[in-house]
């Protein structure tokens, strides 16, 4: 087991006129699962390509644990890669998938198939070991290119959305059965994925990136309680925080007629355009004559327990989306005029030009 260590590594493909990777600094403790979540484009894949040594390292350096490997072949780097398709060789047995890559590196046969019966217990595939690929499901599959990984008992996983071919259900389950594993085995584990639901439900730590650069490092629930700029704030959760455009003046945001309430470090800072963000959970139901935040219903949308209230507010004439989430039993309905309001723990204000967090 080791650490992992990013320092100014940069990818700079041959012909692009800017670096897809500028200059990344990134830290992930021994065992650690980092999962690095973005934007399609925004150069995840390429991250942990150089790290398992498929792309190029243009400037900076990586180690893992006291190691420079920044330049060493992939089989010298002591990772093992797992990938979206899966690779499974077809006309191989499941078992021979799995030690294929030990009998490249010359393992001897009888420690081959001791490792490859340990990892197939692991991840329940004993009974598959005789079969072909194309006599297994997609999560049976997904498992058997774990198995793959697993044997050869690396220092350092990257798996590079490993989930993506897998329906709904089988992504679900297995996003769990992967989380657990890699509890149990404690391999360090980089994981890209496009899904921030996968990210926050998988992680140790998320790594958000955008345009090749890191916003945020942090824990899941620290992303989603204080994103540290507007980017983060809108990319992490579902439904999405609302992001309602303000004014600050003399320490006072408003939005329309209302007063949003806000912390005393936002009240110190804001001044001229600023967003607000509140998620739709920390809305609360007011009367007219309380005041509040006026928004018009235009969808309900029941789930049971509780229900999504989406509607606009007026900013200055122009409409703005909200989204509210309400009990089952307050009995919103489409057409109608709500009052909301909430707390100023539960405000984000941002400044709307540069992005940057100004409360607490
Ligand atoms: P992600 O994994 O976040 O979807 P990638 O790391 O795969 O993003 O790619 C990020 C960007 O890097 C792409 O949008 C593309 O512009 C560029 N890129 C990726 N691979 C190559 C390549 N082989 N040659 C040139 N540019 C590339």
């Amino acid at each position: 087991m080791a650490s992992v260590t990013f320092e100014k590594a940069q990818r700079w493909y041959p012909g692009n006129d800017t670096p897809t990777v500028p200059g990344i600094d990134l830290e992930i403790g021994d065992g650690e699962f980092m999962v690095l979540v973005g934007p399609s484009g925004c150069g995840k894949s390429t991250t942990l390509r150089m790290l398992a040594g498929l792309e190029e390292v243009n400037d900076g350096k990586i180690f893992i644990g006291d190691r420079d490997i920044t330049n060493l072949p992939p089989k010298d780097r002591d990772i093992a890669m797992v990938f979206q398709n899966y690779a499974l060789y077809p006309h191989m047995t499941v078992a021979d998938n799995m030690a294929f890559a030990l009998k490249m590196a010359k393992v001897p046969a009888e420690e081959r198939q001791k490792r490859v019966e340990e990892a197939a217990k692991i991840l329940g595939l004993t009974e598959f070991l005789a079969r072909k690929p194309k006599a297994l499901s997609g999560g049976q599959r997904q498992r058997v290119a774990m198995g793959r990984a697993i044997v050869r008992n690396p220092q350092v996983f990257c798996m590079d959305e490993p989930l993506s071919n897998l329906d709904a259900k089988m992504r679900v389950q297995t996003r769990t059965d992967i989380a657990k594993l890699q509890s149990d085995l404690g391999v360090t584990t980089v994981y890209v994925t496009h899904d921030q639901v996968e990210a926050m439900t998988m992680g140790d730590r998320v790594a958000v990136m955008k345009l090749g650069i890191l916003q945020q490092v942090d824990t899941p629930l620290n992303l989603y309680d204080k994103p540290v700029n507007l980017f983060v704030a809108g990319f992490i959760g579902s439904p999405q925080m609302n992001l309602i455009e303000a004014k600050a003046v003399d320490g006072k945001a408003t939005i329309g007629g209302y007063v949003v309430p806000v912390d005393a470090t936002a009240a110190a800072k804001m001044q001229g355009n600023i967003t607000v963000g509140v998620r739709p959970e920390a809305w609360r139901l007011v009367t007219a004559e309380e005041g509040g935040l006026p928004i018009t219903v235009t969808v309900v949308e029941e789930l049971g327990a509780d229900g999504f209230v989406y509607g606009t507010c007026d900013v200055e004439g122009t409409p703005s989306n909200v989204i509210v989430r309400v009990s089952a039993r307050d009995a919103v309905r489409k057409g109608d005029v709500i009052h909301v309001t909430t707390d100023p723990t539960s405000v984000h204000v941002f400044d709307t030009e540069s992005g940057d967090r100004l409360s607490d």
